[in-house]
């Protein structure tokens, strides 16, 4: 009997756990990653004994799907603590995971100047919590029941924060999600619920999220072809025969493309046009992320990071701290991470230009007692840049999908879609896309044998 053979596009969380969804099931997967390495947003870059995060870098604790798969790939995962100072009106504040009575006690000046003890968080704490059954990033979150037509900034000013408290969320989140005026109310609430009030349920691999990638690549067991972007998924009588690739036409009983939504219509512009429509709403952030080695910890003693949510100044962090697996005995790194505008601009400039415009950033108003390496210093220096880092959930965007998804299935029985996109975006929505392609491909081979 002839094999099945299932194409896998974009070696990402999504495609790399697709391919370890098929390979459970008994079924070798070829997967093509346009860049010379896998994980894309994910990724996970090793060097001299370092294991940086190139894009994603924490697990909240709803992620099911990536709990389940570091447990089957036997990853261990240690809870990060969030040791956090925040610049704010001119001074430093510090706050540590409120795990006990007494650390709420001991938090509660630090609070109180972030806005965070004020009437309007507390009702948006409330209020969050309530729907937590419905705002997580879980594999069976219903989001989609709360997605409505607002976006994140709309919604802030409806609920009639104080300003103080305006300034720490939409920093907070701007620094890391992008736009606020842009995405999605209930989006936002998601990670409001999880990031804000679960602070003390963030995990990590110990070695970093990228060492994800790593292994499913290793346990996939798929024909992994890397430089090799597919240029046209061939579609001929309403099915896909196969992918055009720069070796040629390669034939397919099956195609999950798990590239960003944006990619999707450049190799399969026939698609349906409801399709293509919903692909084109997605939108993502922008990011670029500077990882410098150091002899010694950039930050004040017990800080894991830094951020100044007034303006674009960098966050900082320094991941030995909660992960010293990640860095050889006594060596530190320092992150430095832009977005929006700011992320855009330094594109263009190469690495040590991009690196001596954050660290001057930084200098304005470093964190008291810390170590802030000079421009030349530093065992390496590693620079990422994210023209799409974030997907960013825009209003209505959780609806458009399961209705594209259902005309897809309808109109082409052997394409399937998988990406952060296509769930509650997140490392975890992405390998939980791939697992429900895997599926579907699964059942598409089961229902036709050969
Ligand atoms: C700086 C940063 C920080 C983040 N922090 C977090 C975090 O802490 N927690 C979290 O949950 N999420 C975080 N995210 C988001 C998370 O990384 C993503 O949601 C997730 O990794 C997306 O995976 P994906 O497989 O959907 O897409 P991608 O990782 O983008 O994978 C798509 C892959 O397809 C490949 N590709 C594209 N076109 C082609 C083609 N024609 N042929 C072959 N291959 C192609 C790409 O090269 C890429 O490797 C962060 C992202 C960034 C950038």
């Amino acid at each position: 009997m002839k094999t099945k053979r299932p194409i896998i596009i974009g070696g990402g969380a999504a495609g790399l756990s697709a391919a370890w969804t098929l390979r459970k099931r008994g079924i070798k997967a070829i997967l093509f990653e346009a860049n010379d390495r896998l994980g894309g947003r994910l990724g996970g870059d090793r060097m001299d004994g370092f294991f940086l995060d190139e894009g994603a870098d924490f697990f909240c604790s709803s992620y099911d799907v990536a709990f389940r798969i570091c447990q089957e790939l036997g990853l261990p995962l240690i809870r990060s603590d969030m040791n956090l100072g925040w610049y704010r009106n001119g001074q430093w504040i510090k706050t540590t995971p409120i795990k006990s009575f007494g650390a709420l006690i001991r938090n509660l000046p630090a609070l109180w100047k972030l806005g965070l003890l004020s009437a309007g968080f507390l009702k948006l704490a409330r209020a969050v919590k309530t729907e937590s059954e419905y705002l997580n990033f879980a594999s069976d979150s219903r989001i989609i029941e709360l997605d409505g037509e607002e976006n994140a900034g709309d919604y802030l000013k409806r609920i009639g924060l104080p300003e103080s408290l305006k300034t720490t969320l939409r920093g907070f989140l701007e620094m890391t999600m992008g736009d606020v005026d842009q995405m999605g109310a209930a989006y936002m609430r998601t990670y409001i619920a999880e990031m804000l009030l679960k602070a003390d349920q963030i995990y990590v691999p110990e070695k970093g999220a990228g060492e994800l990638s790593h292994a499913l690549a290793d346990a996939c067991g798929a024909d992994i072809r890397t430089s090799m972007p597919v240029r046209r998924v061939v579609i001929q009588d309403g099915s896909v025969t196969g992918v055009l690739t720069d070796d040629g036409l390669i034939e397919a009983d099956a195609v999950i493309c798990a590239t960003s939504a944006s990619k999707a219509p450049d190799i399969i512009p026939d698609l349906p046009n409801k399709v293509l429509r919903v692909l084109g709403k997605v939108r993502y952030s922008r990011g670029c992320r500077v990882v410098i080695g150091l002899d010694a910890p950039p930050l004040p003693p017990g800080w894991h990071g830094a951020l100044y949510p007034e303006d674009d100044t960098p966050l900082l962090l320094d991941r030995s701290i909660n992960l010293p697996a990640c860095v050889p005995p006594g060596k530190s790194t320092l992150d430095l991470l832009v977005g929006r505008d700011r992320a855009e601009e330094l594109f263009p400039l190469d690495d040590q230009e991009i690196k001596r415009k954050l660290l001057a950033d930084v200098r304005r108003n470093p964190p008291p007692g810390s170590n802030l390496p000079g421009d030349e210093e530093g065992l390496f220096t590693r620079v990422y840049r994210w023209k799409e880092a974030v997907c960013m959930g825009l209003p209505g965007m959780f609806k458009e999908v399961v209705e594209m998804r259902r005309q897809l299935n309808r109109d082409l029985k052997n394409l399937f879609l998988a990406g952060d996109y296509m769930r509650v975006p997140s490392v975890n929505g992405a390998l939980a896309s791939g697992v429900d392609a895997a599926e579907e491909v699964v059942e598409l081979f089961e229902a036709r044998p050969v």
